[in-house]
């Protein structure tokens, strides 16, 4: 098949376009730096510029995934950071589904990313895609990003949303941000430790991913995160013990807002989220609990 990437080039796309190469398909990956990125010297991965008007790209297109956006982590949310956050998803989504209506042949799905902070906080309570979403920057952001991406319904093309959750694998995300603490011995929990930490493991996202793109009657939201969730003070137990580190430091939520005013939400929030829809279907995850996930990660090259 033929694939049309945005963010092909960040921590989940890099994996994904490894993975697709993997599996035969062919890749134009847009990028605002593609020469960078270019000389992979593999003839199944090509990157092109992004542009205003992708219609000639999606012509040729079977499947459209959507990953593009400015990194939410690590910053102070300011006026122009929440600019950038929101315009970089919503200003790309649009692009997209302008290309595919002007498109001479249409591609048959697109999926369109977004997060679990779609939803409310729930406290113990579990998450399905049919739960309500939530009041807050983020799920403002989530919510518009979906309802943009949805017009591309209109004229016949799947549309998938996949709400991811933590995205734990090597070299970024939020594992790049965790290590250095716990690897400096003064690891531990965040805000209460006790609200729930919605994490994946990137390969399993993966091979979802690829699991809606070949099971063509998915559409819609999808739960993109592991069957059995565990609370910020699991978490932070099971990665201290796989690094053989202690786990006993805690920030609380008031030194969190300190430093990162309105993001600090996005840590101290609980997301008991299960992957209902993707289940229901008989995708099968290759990490279900969370220290496998994390050995496999961590201790393994
Ligand atoms: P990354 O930050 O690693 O990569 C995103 C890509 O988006 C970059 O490679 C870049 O591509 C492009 N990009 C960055 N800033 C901008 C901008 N201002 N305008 C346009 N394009 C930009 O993200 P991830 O791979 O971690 O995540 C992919 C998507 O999944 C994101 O939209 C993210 O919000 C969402 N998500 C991720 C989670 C996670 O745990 N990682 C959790 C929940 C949701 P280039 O420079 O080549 O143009």
């Amino acid at each position: 098949m033929k694939f049309y990437i945005t963010g092909g080039t960040g921590f989940i796309g890099s994996r994904l376009c490894q993975m697709l190469v993997e599996d035969g398909h062919h890749i134009k990956a847009a990028s605002r730096n593609p020469g960078k990125h270019s000389g992979s010297g593999n003839e199944k991965l090509q990157f092109v510029p992004v542009q205003d008007d992708p219609s000639d790209h999606l012509s040729e297109t079977d499947v459209v995934i959507n990953l593009a956006g400015e990194n939410i982590f690590g910053k102070r949310w300011t006026k122009s950071v929440k600019k950038r956050i929101y315009e970089s998803r919503i200003r790309t989504t649009s692009a997209l589904v302008s290309g595919m209506e002007k498109a001479d042949k249409k591609p048959h799905l697109f999926i369109s990313a977004s997060g679990v902070d779609y939803y409310n906080d729930q406290g113990d309570d579990v998450i399905t895609e049919d739960s309500e979403s939530g009041d807050g920057f983020l799920a403002d952001v989530c919510r518009e990003w979906e309802a943009e991406s949805a017009r591309a319904a209109d004229f016949g093309v799947r549309v998938v949303n996949p709400r991811f959750g933590v995205v734990l694998g090597k070299g970024g995300g939020a594992l790049a941000t965790m290590l250095p603490v716990f690897k400096s011995f003064i690891g531990g929990s965040l805000g209460s430790g006790k609200q729930f930490f919605p994490w994946v493991h990137i390969s399993d996202l993966c091979r979802s991913l690829l699991f809606v793109v070949k099971n063509e009657e998915i559409s819609g939201p999808v739960n993109i995160t592991a069957p059995e969730p565990v609370t910020m003070d699991t978490f932070t137990s099971v990665l201290g013990e796989v690094l053989s580190r202690p786990s006993v430091f805690r920030v609380p939520g008031f030194a969190l807002q300190a430093a990162f005013g309105e993001a600090a939400e996005m840590l101290t929030a609980s997301h008991r989220v299960v992957p209902e829809k993707l289940q229901k279907h008989g995708f099968d995850f290759d990490f279900s609990t969370l220290k496998p996930a994390l050995v496999d990660l961590l201790l393994k090259n």
